[in-house]
Formats: structure tokens, C-alpha cells, sequence
């Protein structure tokens, strides 16, 4: 009998897995094997777990306080080679300017 792993059953609890491969985990499931019903019930716990914490709130002290104990990289994306115009050094002073801003305000940025 073929099992299937932990990241499929992980797939089929959150409904990403596509047809037909769904309806055989669906099918396996059914036919009673024990060792993927663990599998798919923690699964089903470990996400429910998961939507939970992510729909919980994080208070803005915890934050704070992670970004003390963890501070945030902050890495300048160099501009696109565009032809021969250099970036002058005065643009870049003040690059370095905003993004300790940035740090200093704890802003996430993308
Ligand atoms: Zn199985």
C-alpha cells in the first residue's frame, strides 16, 4: 500500500491539492489506513493551530520589543543600472537617512 507524506497531507487538509490527487488521499483516508489517519488528523490540528495564531493580533509592545531583540536588516536596493547617470553621494546620504528613520520607527519594509 502506498502512504502518502506529511507536506501531502498538509496539502489536502488546507484543499490545495488538485484532482485527482485529492479524491485518492480522499479514497486512502477511507480505506482506513491508520498510519496516514495520524498523519492527516495532525494535519488538521497542527493548521487549525496555525489559522488561529495568525488571526490572533500581535500586540504592539511584543513587537517592540521582538525588533529590539531581533533588529530588522535593512539592505538599500541599488539603483537599476540606467545608462551613465551615477547615483551622487548626496542621494545616498540621504538613502542611509530614511532607512535608519525607518529602523528607528520599527516600519516593516517590503
Ligand atoms: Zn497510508
Amino acid at each position: 500500500m502506498k502512504h502518502y507524506a506529511i507536506d501531502q497531507w498538509a496539502d489536502f487538509t488546507q484543499g490545495l491539492l488538485a484532482e485527482p490527487e485529492h479524491t485518492r488521499l480522499e479514497a486512502h483516508l477511507k480505506g482506513g489506513c491508520q498510519e496516514c489517519l495520524l498523519l492527516w488528523a495532525f494535519t488538521t490540528k497542527l493548521i487549525a493551530t496555525c489559522t488561529g495564531l495568525a488571526t490572533d493580533p500581535v500586540p504592539e509592545s511584543a513587537v517592540r520589543l521582538a525588533l529590539a531583540i531581533f533588529p530588522v536588516q535593512v539592505r538599500l536596493k541599488r539603483p537599476k543600472k540606467l545608462g551613465s547617470e551615477p547615483t551622487s553621494a548626496k542621494s545616498r546620504r540621504s538613502c542611509k537617512r530614511a532607512s535608519a528613520k525607518q529602523m528607528q520607527g520599527g516600519e516593516k519594509l517590503g
